[in-house]
């Protein structure tokens, strides 16, 4: 077999291990190394979090600092993340998108949606508001479910601002039980609920409807600069493309910062990374697969 192998001869020198950006060794590094704020950084210590994970370790540099490639359009993926269940991506897509958040200091005029967090369940999308809502303590920083019945982005309707009531979709249990059918006709089933939070998170179809208008178009959403889709696979497989793809083109912004994350590299998501590297002709796409 040896005859046949395409790997290059053991040297007897330590082969030189090229990794760019330098993966990160510890949590504090995101502070030190990236200047993260220092209050994310407490929120981030206060979970008892010290050592990152795989994915965290590989992906959170590719994420912050000046490792950020420069892009070349708009849809462009920034970052395709391959990382087992339980391996910590949700505190990897988080940090970047909450620290550059926080650092706009603008969050209290600030009333459109910056960021939209999509997930194929309700169920895993209320653990990323809870795990979100950790980290943003005291920063300011808005983060809620999008509900069915509500609306987002900017409409032709009366505005019932929901600001002072951002605990109301805190939920511990996976059911909106507790509320009474009359709260909920009053909150949810309004017409023009819009959340005003800064992080939606959502899942697709609940979205769409969100963003959809009376007739039938979709609103777009021009203040969103960071789209993170989580389970990627299961957000592109034949029974949620469209709904992720129309959601994807809704965020208009051409600064839009794109990132997916999986636990395995299906073939919806391998089909999509190689369609978008085959029309950008030169690799674009960071991908970090542990
Ligand atoms: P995944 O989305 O990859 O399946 P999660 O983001 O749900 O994984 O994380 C799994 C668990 O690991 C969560 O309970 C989370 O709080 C914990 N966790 C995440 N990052 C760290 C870390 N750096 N150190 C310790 N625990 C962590
Ligand atoms: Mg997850």
């Amino acid at each position: 077999k040896s005859k046949d192998n395409i790997l290059p001869p053991l040297s007897s020198s330590k082969p030189k291990l090229q990794i760019y950006p330098q993966p990160l060794t510890s949590l504090t590094q995101l502070r030190t190394r990236y200047g993260i704020s220092k209050r994310l950084a407490e929120n981030i210590a206060y979970q008892g979090y010290k050592l990152p994970t795989e994915v965290q370790l590989a992906a959170l540099p590719l994420l912050m600092g000046e490792s950020g490639r420069s892009r070349e359009q708009h849809k462009d993926i920034d970052l395709l993340a391959v990382a087992p269940t339980g391996s910590g991506k949700t505190l990897a897509f988080l940090i970047p998108v909450l620290d550059t958040l926080f650092k706009d200091k603008k969050m209290d005029q600030e009333t459109e949606p910056q960021a939209i967090i999509v997930a194929p369940t309700r169920e895993l999308a209320n653990q990323i508001v809870n795990e979100g809502r950790k980290l943003v303590e005291n920063t300011g920083i808005r983060i809620s479910l999008v509900r069915k019945g509500m609306s987002v982005g900017k409409r032709d309707v009366d505005v019932l601002d929901l600001r002072g009531e951002r605990d109301e979709d805190a939920e511990s249990s996976s059911d909106d039980g507790e509320q009474s059918s009359a709260q909920k006709a009053s909150k949810v089933q309004k017409p023009g609920y819009v959340v005003k939070s800064h992080v939606l998170v959502s899942t697709p179809l609940t979205l769409l409807h969100a963003i959809e208008n009376l007739d039938g178009t979709t609103t777009s959403l021009p203040s969103v600069r960071f789209l993170v889709l989580d389970e990627a696979d299961v957000l592109l497989d034949p029974l949620f493309r469209d709904q992720t793809l129309s959601i994807w083109n809704a965020c208009s912004n051409p600064d839009l910062r794109t990132s997916l994350w999986s636990a395995t590299m299906g073939s919806s998501i391998e089909s999509l990374a190689l369609e978008h590297i085959l029309k950008n002709r030169k690799e674009s796409t960071n991908t970090a697969s542990i």
